[in-house]
């Protein structure tokens, strides 16, 4: 179909209207406080004047999400920073609860997620506690919570904990200070308020080996990790933290990021069982992204004896009604014989009620009218597929939405338009939207595909990876198994409303368990599309071998991507290849 072709891409921008808040700042606020730098020892513990000068934080209030059909920068959320001196003085607040806060407990079990929930910026804080909670689901269960609620002792009760900074001089809990300090169970800490860990420990360069500095906030586009060069996006403005002279018997550099002119700082550290990050990995990601270090570095704290192992998973995209039988065919002739398991996203009913390809006629076309579409999708299953359930239509109503109506161009479980720049924007969920109107979708659906004498998926993806929160939780009822990224929104985790205009975007590169409870088959590579749409490149087959070669460096990692059928069999060959070459084989999506 020629729509298809034109028109496979989204790219999604979330315009945030956020209050500026440049005059907020610490700006030229002066303060007396004792010093406690681990290398300043003149200053130490004795008082001194603090200016703390600007602070930077960032002027970006957009975020893209990337949608089923693009691979772009997401989550382009500001951040929330300033100077971080080392002259704050000793955190000298009483904890009542200390000496019984660490016992040990041989029952802990999971990941403690606590993140920040105040300043104006305060809803980042959980959208990050989502991103944190779903990754280290990939290990086990998995807690959350502000980090203000944060009781004494709590840490015995976990394998590891997660801390996210992200507003910046949020005055953390002494008892979750002295308990990270006391305990031994695996810390990661990310960006803002290590400098409140360091302050509070007498003794912290000596224990740890490396002190926080303060933010460089030049244009890093390069972190290394386990020798491959990850991306980072020029327009991230949250600056990475730097370190006065940093012990190498104690401190280990786990990443390096590089700086325009060459020179390197660290982006994370490591010393004993506390891992440090100098920014949050999940602003800005994208493929080839530095946030797939993170992904590896979880393994460090959750399952550090995991073996090597990498695999790989296809899915052909968008199988319609009005597909070309012999196209679908062909490609399941290809992986067959080259033993590759592979998934087809299928839409049960095809639907053009503007006549947008129909010379302004209506066409609506049911699975069943098809007899051999039908018959080419009993092969796809008889030569290793597994089909899938792509919603009902994959497109919403009678109108454009945004681009034309028709099944496999547009939205089906979420409103967009396209804006005065060519992005695609999301508007919120569709109108009437509900638990009984998504059920009566996927019911829809799947009777659709009986009347074809076809069986009922177990496997759901969005049409575009888009859909309420009422969506997801009404489809959850359904299929305990989603196939797509993820798009979540405030209030996920229960701490904070509902707001269906923050949003956070996440792939992953390998299984999850989602906020809904889904559990989410990766698809981490994105998608073969040679055209240019909607401000989004192209990307070619090269392009999704080199984002396989760089999840490499995840231990046990899955490269995921999707292919539309109407492309040439020659080009999905090629990824086919280049994705085994670069060290993946390729399994059917049940046995992840
Ligand atoms: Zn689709």
């Amino acid at each position: 179909m020629q729509h298809q072709r034109i028109a496979a891409k989204i790219l999604i921008f979330m315009i945030f209207i956020v209050g500026c808040t440049a005059n907020e700042s610490t700006d030229g606020k002066v303060g007396t406080l004792q010093g406690n730098s681990g290398i300043q020892t003149a200053a130490q513990n004795s008082p001194i004047q603090v200016t703390v000068v600007t602070d930077h934080r960032a002027a970006d209030r957009n975020t893209i999400y990337s949608g089923e059909h693009a691979n772009d920068v997401m989550n382009l959320f500001p951040s929330d920073f300033g100077p971080v001196l080392q002259e704050r003085g000793m955190d000298l607040r009483e904890n009542a609860g200390k000496v019984a806060a660490l016992t040990f407990n041989p029952n802990a079990a999971g990941t403690l997620v606590l993140y920040d929930d105040t300043g104006p910026y305060a809803w980042i804080g959980e959208l990050y506690g989502i991103a944190a909670v779903t990754l280290a689901s990939h290990f086990g269960v998995t807690a959350s919570k502000p980090v203000a609620q944060y009781a004494v002792g709590e840490l015995a009760n976990y394998k590891a904990v997660i801390y996210i900074g992200s507003t910046y001089d949020q005055k953390l809990p002494v008892t979750f200070l002295d308990d990270v300090l006391a305990t031994t169970i695996p810390v990661i800490w990310m960006y803002d308020n290590i400098w409140q860990l360091a302050n509070r420990s007498s003794n912290f360069y000596a224990k740890y080996g490396f002190n926080p500095w303060i933010f460089d906030t030049s244009s890093i586009t390069k972190v290394t990790y386990k020798g491959r060069v990850l991306s980072r996006d020029p327009l991230n403005g949250g600056g990475i933290m730097q370190y006065s002279p940093i012990d190498s018997t104690r401190a280990k550099t786990v990443a390096l990021a590089t700086r325009a002119n060459g020179t390197t700082l660290p982006w994370a550290v490591r010393s004993g069982n506390l891992t440090y990050l100098g920014e949050i990995p999940f602003a800005y990601i994208a493929s080839d992204d530095r946030y797939l270090a993170f992904c590896d570095m979880l393994f460090d704290a959750l399952a550090p004896t995991t073996p090597e192992r990498h695999r790989a998973l296809v899915r052909i995209e968008d199988v319609s009604p009005m597909e070309d039988p012999a196209e679908l065919s062909a490609i399941a002739d290809y992986l067959y014989r080259n033993n590759v398991p592979f998934s087809v996203a299928v839409i049960p009913h095809y639907l053009d009620p503007l006549g947008a390809y129909n010379g302004g006629v209506a066409q609506s076309v049911a699975m069943k009218d098809k007899p051999l579409m039908v018959s080419a999708l009993e092969y796809a299953v008889s030569r290793g597929g597994k089909l899938i359930l792509h919603g009902f239509t994959h497109q919403h109503s009678n109108k454009k939405n945004p681009y034309s109506g028709v099944s496999a161009d547009d939205f089906e479980f979420f409103s967009s338009h396209i804006d005065a720049t060519n992005s695609v924007i999301y508007d919120g969920p569709v109108a009437g939207d509900s638990s009984a109107w998504a059920l009566s979708r996927i019911n829809s659906g799947i009777s659709t595909l009986t009347a074809a004498g076809i069986a009922t998926p177990n496997v759901f993806e969005y049409p575009h990876y888009a859909g309420s929160p009422t969506d997801s939780k009404a489809i959850r009822t359904k299929f305990s198994t989603a196939y797509h990224r993820g798009i979540y929104f405030n209030g996920a985790l229960g701490k904070t409303p509902e707001n269906l205009a923050h949003t956070i975007g996440l792939f992953y590169p390998y299984q999850v368990t989602d906020v809904y409870g889904f559990r989410l088959k990766p698809e981490n590579l994105g998608n073969y599309e040679p055209v240019a749409v909607n401000n989004h490149p192209p990307r070619l087959a090269a392009d999704l071998i080199k984002t396989a070669q760089n999840n490499m460096v995840i231990r046990d990692g899955t490269a995921s991507f999707f292919f539309h059928p109407y492309y040439p069999l020659t080009e999905l060959a090629k990824i086919v290849q280049g994705v085994k070459a670069a060290g993946y084989a390729f399994v059917g999506i049940d046995s992840l």
